[in-house]
């Protein structure tokens, strides 16, 4: 693979699993003595770590193990084997996954299942202690409810199958699974999700007077995402001040009017009712729009809202994820915007430092923001409880699915209390969102801020210069030769060495620039975005890791150096530019090699009434008639146009 950037594990990419047949018949220290530390820790007489080398010797109180280099067979108690399975193999997936190594469930011989693990060894070993924690997982109080009297495991989660043999029981196991889940879902606090009440003013707006409003602002449409159920309230009307909204609220308020916020953005008009009154909602906008302030300020009520008190509960209330870092720490810093009743949030993300982050989340916070992967790693280490979150938001679904996230975001929301209120926001609306909001919420409202390419590009002039790969450089050293000193401009590039490349290079010049991607480490990624938003730097070169999410205030220029990959990630570059009300500047470098995009770019620019050079329309009528030739020829890949995939959005 490439350095094509990415900012976070890509499930995607990540190394599959490679089991080596070979088997060695020497024993590695390593594995022993750690199992041997788990043991001691170990409150259940059931898992013991054995040293004995036979599956025969069953006195034998220490665990066995057959150690070799890439195999490993650990016991554990027969009744607690559903914990390593989990609903559906949910959870020996998640245990692969986090461990790159291969779990094998055995047979059960009474009280006692073999696991074969395969891999390498620091995956098996990694796996082993991820499978002792879910051993000691419960406490013992709770395992006895659904052990006998003496804590002995029994047989009640075998079967015998028609040859006789005794077989682990699926259904028994899966209903036992999910009634234990009811068990802990029906012991946590109730929680209150509606604070809304509606102004009449709101509440006398007649439809007429509704759909104008709508079609006026961003043209948003709203409607309930899947049926519209009977019993279900009918979509509310937009609020559209402040004091609509918050009229209950005057600290709220009293912190909105310190930003110097003149009205609500089209997207805050139709969320905060939503959202305050306690519905799921899925925000259709991207940055720029408020996105964040609309699902925030509810956030900080419900937190506040809740009859058990703050210090009484187990766990922060609130979770945000977002796909980066960036992002992640830009939510945080809108959120330290607004004072309310002493709400404090923590931002964990990979890079960070997992120790104070650790630090913080134990300190006890009402919200958390993190990165799927950080999160994850959290829960698992078991410093922070899921259950209890009662607001979640997924910020930049549709980015998150595309990094590769599903696996972590699935894993994260898996144990979170199902009454909760789920807030989602993406930039447009892809099969696997739709799925991940029909696994995840309840009876969602759908908001609508109008379409990417009109949110994000008609304020933009787009410009397009063809160049030959090897003279891209010169024309992007006389652009920068050229610019004027109030410009502020972000360089896009497709790789993290060409980035590199481009930053270095203007240092011999003497030009001053940041640089922000992949291969910089997190506290000089934060300061290149401080010192490109207050005005230090005027240049940023950056890979993709910029195109979605960041908020530089008077970005005067997008200069895509190279052409994104997707089409999908052009809307996001220049959507950088010509925000607040300001026009903004995108000029692209186009090479013969991305052909394969020109019809999409095609697509924006007329619908944005850009200009159109009729060189794009001959390199789409160029590529159009190659991928007919490739069709006619048996659809072999041949030419240049491999690198492009055609999934644009529009
Ligand atoms: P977001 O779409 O959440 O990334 O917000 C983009 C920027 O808009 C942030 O800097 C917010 O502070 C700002 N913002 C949020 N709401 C408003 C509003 N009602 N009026 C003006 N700016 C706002």
């Amino acid at each position: 693979m490439s350095d094509w950037e990415e900012s976070e594990p890509n499930a995607a990419v990540c190394a599959p699993i490679t089991y080596n047949a070979r088997v060695f018949s020497s024993s590695t220290g390593r594995g022993r003595a750690r199992g041997a530390y788990r043991g001691q820790r170990n409150n259940d007489a059931n898992w013991r770590a054995r040293g004995g080398d036979s599956s025969d010797n069953r006195d034998n109180r220490r665990n066995y193990r057959q150690e070799s280099g890439n195999k490993k067979v650990i016991i554990i108690p027969s009744n607690k084997v559903g914990r390593v399975i989990g609903k559906g193999g949910s959870k020996i997936r998640d245990l692969e996954y986090e461990s790159e190594a291969k779990i094998k469930i055995g047979d059960s011989r009474g009280n006692d299942t073999n696991i074969t693990l395969f891999g390498t060894d620091e995956a098996i070993l990694k796996v082993e202690n991820l499978i002792n924690d879910l051993m000691e997982e419960r406490k013992p109080k709770e395992i006895v409810t659904h052990t006998n009297e003496s804590n002995v495991a029994t047989n009640e989660f075998l079967k015998k199958n028609s040859h006789g043999e005794e077989v682990i029981d699926w259904d028994k196991l899966n209903a036992f699974y999910d009634n234990q889940q009811k068990e802990r879902y029906e012991k946590l606090a109730p929680i209150v999700k509606d604070f809304y009440k509606e102004d009449p003013v709101v509440s006398n707006m007649i439809p007429a007077e509704v759909t104008r409003w709508r079609l006026t602002n961003n043209d948003i449409q709203v409607r309930r995402t899947f049926d519209d159920k009977p019993g279900l309230l009918p979509v509310p009307n937009p609020i559209l001040t402040f004091e609509q909204a918050f009229h209950n609220y005057p600290e709220i308020l009293g912190e909105i009017y310190k930003q110097g916020f003149t009205q609500p953005s089209p997207i805050q008009c139709q969320a905060w009712p939503i959202l305050l009154r306690g519905e799921d909602m899925i925000g259709i906008a991207q940055t720029g729009t408020g996105k964040t302030l609309a699902f925030l300020l509810p956030a900080l009520i419900h937190i506040e809202g809740q009859p058990t008190p703050r210090e009484k509960r187990e766990g922060p209330t609130v979770l945000i994820l977002a796909p980066t870092r960036e992002l992640a720490l830009q939510i945080e810093k809108e959120a330290s915007k607004y004072q309310y009743r002493g709400i404090k949030s923590v931002c964990l993300y990979g890079g960070g430092d997992r120790k104070e982050q650790i630090k913080t989340v134990t300190k006890g916070v009402d919200i958390v923001i993190a990165t799927p992967g950080r999160l994850n790693d959290l829960v698992l280490a078991r410093h922070l409880n899921v259950i209890n979150f009662s607001y979640i938001v997924l910020d930049e679904a549709d980015r998150m699915l595309d990094m590769g996230f599903e696996p972590q975001i699935r894993k994260s929301l898996f144990d979170v209390r199902p009454d909760r209120q789920t807030v989602m926001t993406s930039a447009t609306w892809p099969s696997g969102v739709r799925r991940l909001a029909e696994s995840y919420m309840k009876d969602p409202i759908q908001v609508n801020v109008g379409s990417l390419d009109l949110a994000a590009v008609h304020t933009v002039t787009q410009q397009i210069m063809f160049v030959d790969e090897e003279d891209k450089e010169a024309a992007l050293f006389e652009f920068i030769k050229n610019m004027d000193k109030n410009d502020k401009i972000i360089i896009f590039c497709g790789k993290k060495a060409t980035a590199t490349h481009i930053s270095t290079e203007f240092c011999m010049k003497g030009i001053e620039c940041q640089s922000l991607h992949g291969d910089r480490d997190q506290t000089d990624r934060e300061a290149a975005l401080e010192e490109m938003i207050d005005g230090t730097v005027n240049i940023l070169v950056a890979t993709d890791v910029a195109s979605r999410g960041i908020d530089i205030k008077d970005l005067t220029h997008v200069i895509n150096l190279d052409f994104p990959r997707h089409i999908e990630e052009y809307v996001h570059r220049v959507g950088r530019t010509g925000r607040a009300g300001k026009t903004g500047i995108a000029l692209s470098f186009v090479t013969r090699n991305d052909w394969a995009h020109a019809r999409d770019l095609i697509k924006i620019l007329e619908e944005a009434n850009q200009e159109v050079p009729d060189e794009l329309f001959s390199m789409a009528e160029r590529f159009e008639a190659m991928k007919l030739r490739k069709e006619r020829n048996g659809g072999e890949r041949r030419g240049r146009g491999g690198r492009g995939r055609r999934d644009s959005f529009y």
